[in-house]
């Protein structure tokens, strides 16, 4: 997203430059907020026809703990898009009467889908296979079918259970994190 552009601005450092660096976050900005508003609405209106009624989302609270950014700058900038997605999604799925919980991501890119097992130095790439099991999928899919799995134990104990609290089962499993919209 406009990355090269404005640090050649940058490096220009001209008024003329900052007045087109400064039209360009502008720009930049209503662009994000154009893609979040269509993802977010996409997003909401497949759970409407699929009959959910709760939204899995990652507690982006604790990637701040857990990954080492190098680019400080990289990780604002990025964590806003995924906050202003996520407010959107929020927003958009409560007027649907949809609830949205946040999930702690911890481990969720390193736990088999299949057999549990914590697999803690064998991502390597885009492929996941795991030491125990030999489950093999894409990587990406991998976080994502874990969090859809804590917020699927979410549901089962607020169901059965009536109780909004996290299970007191292992630490993986507290991980469990019930956020705003509940
Ligand atoms: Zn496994």
């Amino acid at each position: 997203m406009f990355v090269n552009m404005r640090r050649r601005l940058q490096k220009k450092g001209t008024r003329s430059a900052k007045r087109v660096l400064k039209r360009l976050a502008g720009r930049e900005k209503r662009l994000i907020n154009n893609i979040c508003h269509t993802v977010s609405k996409r997003i909401v209106e497949f759970a409407v026809e699929k009959g959910v009624d709760v939204i899995g989302l990652e507690n982006l609270n604790g990637i701040r703990k857990r990954a080492k950014v190098r680019k400080k700058q990289r990780y604002n900038f990025e964590s806003w898009v995924y906050r202003k997605l996520q407010f959107m999604i929020e927003y958009k799925a409560r007027e649907r009467g949809i609830l949205v919980v946040y999930v702690d991501p911890k481990h969720t890119s390193i736990t088999c889908p299949r057999c549990y097992h914590v697999n803690r130095a064998d991502r390597n790439g885009k492929l996941f296979r795991c030491k125990a099991c030999g489950y093999t999928l894409n990587a990406d899919l991998v976080g994502a079918r874990n969090i859809e799995r804590r917020t699927r134990e979410f549901r089962y104990m607020r169901d059965s259970l009536g109780c909004c609290q996290p299970p007191r089962r292992s630490l993986e499993e507290q991980a469990l994190f019930v956020g705003r919209g509940s």
